[in-house]
């Protein structure tokens, strides 16, 4: 099964009751990259990698677009059966840009399994659940708000809340903590605080002191990994790394340091679904708990994440976060990935188990083969 045709389309994802603002962006408007593969037996598969804007990640959607076309010439004809063939063949052809070989490796785990008739969770292991935790991400908003917000997410049946913090006085942010709470605390909600790189970990420390009785986990709340290593003895709460987890080599640092307590991991930042399995592998063996997530995108990104996110070991699974609820229209019209009650079910179709609607995507802005 080899690649023929290769076709890179973008894609514009407005923000339903937009702006969408967390500390390091405030976006209207994301632009997706799609990929789409072509074999030799007919088959079709597809890729998506879509950054949250340009300074969440060093990672932007012009460079999705540069990093596939310098790749596409050198992979058409690529063996597509061998995803790990396929991605030191990847490796071969540019360094570094796991975002943009992600899309890459996505499309190729679509193709293998409607080669094979089966869903990409089978090839990754075998689905332990079909029906798969998401959670929901408050963007950054005035305290009481933000505590509206997320005891209407609760009662939606979301077993999970994310609040963005960072990029204003610490107090504002210690207020909105505490005024969540008070609205959800008690009803077995898990809680995690996400400061997308912003605090001074004088601030941070300040947050974990003051907030001592409320159980929730930190999620990436200084800009380095050297920041957090600085204060982990110093608080109280669990820490998780999102950002900082570039890739593979950085994921064994922290685990091996014990630099944290958990991740918020990108299925394209890792590298794709055949490096998020060896990710989910790594946090297995030391009982640390992550989610599946990508940091924004379409049906396509969305079921590569609930695919993966099937596949973990249930008690570590902190869940699938997608950019559904933020977005109008789905690729797929049918089988378009949708939460329900806080939950996300494991499509039954083969490969990625969604179909876009390509006319949806006008015309590739490169094609190749
Ligand atoms: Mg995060």
């Amino acid at each position: 099964m080899k690649i023929v045709e290769i076709h890179v389309y973008s894609h514009d994802l407005p923000v339903r009751d937009g702006p969408y603002r967390i500390a390091s962006s405030t976006v209207w408007s994301l632009q997706s990259t799609i990929l789409k593969l072509v074999t030799d037996n007919g088959l079709v598969g597809w890729g998506e990698t879509c950054p949250v804007g340009p300074t969440y990640q060093p990672q932007h959607a012009l460079g999705a677009v540069a990093a596939l076309s310098e790749m596409a010439p050198g992979l058409l004809g690529a063996d597509l059966t061998h995803p790990l063939a396929l991605r030191r063949m990847m490796d071969g052809l540019l360094c570094g840009h796991n975002y943009a070989k992600a899309a890459v490796d996505i499309a190729a785990h679509d193709l293998l399994g409607r080669h094979y008739g089966v869903r990409v969770a089978d090839l990754l292991g075998g689905a332990a659940t079909d029906r798969v935790p998401s959670y929901y991400a408050t963007g950054i908003g005035e305290p009481d708000e933000i505590a509206r917000i997320a005891a209407d997410k609760v009662d939606g049946g979301f077993p999970r809340l994310q609040i963005k913090i960072g990029n204003r006085p610490v107090d504002l942010d210690i207020e909105t903590v505490r005024k969540v709470w008070e609205r959800v605390g008690g009803r077995g909600i898990r809680l995690a605080i996400d400061g997308n790189r912003s605090l001074p970990a004088r601030d941070v420390l300040r947050l974990s002191r003051e907030c001592p009785d409320i159980p929730f986990v930190l999620e990436q709340p200084t800009n380095t990994l050297e920041e957090i290593a600085a204060i982990r003895d110093r608080i109280h709460h669990g820490i998780y790394l999102d950002e900082n987890g570039e890739d593979l080599s950085v994921v064994l640092r922290a685990v091996g340091q014990g630099l944290c307590d958990g991740f918020g991991m990108k299925v394209t930042r890792i590298g794709g679904l055949q490096a998020m399995a060896t990710f989910r592998d790594i946090c297995e063996a030391r009982s640390l708990p992550h989610t599946c997530d990508d940091s924004w995108g379409g049906d396509i990104i969305a079921a590569a994440c609930t695919q993966i996110g099937a596949t973990v070991q249930p008690r570590l699974c902190e869940g699938v976060w997608i950019a559904a609820p933020y977005i109008d229209r789905h690729y797929d019209a049918e089988n378009g990935i949708r939460i329900e009650d806080g939950h996300i079910r494991l499509p039954s179709g083969p490969g990625l188990g969604i179909v876009p609607d390509e006319g949806l995507f006008g015309s590739p802005v490169a094609s190749f083969g």
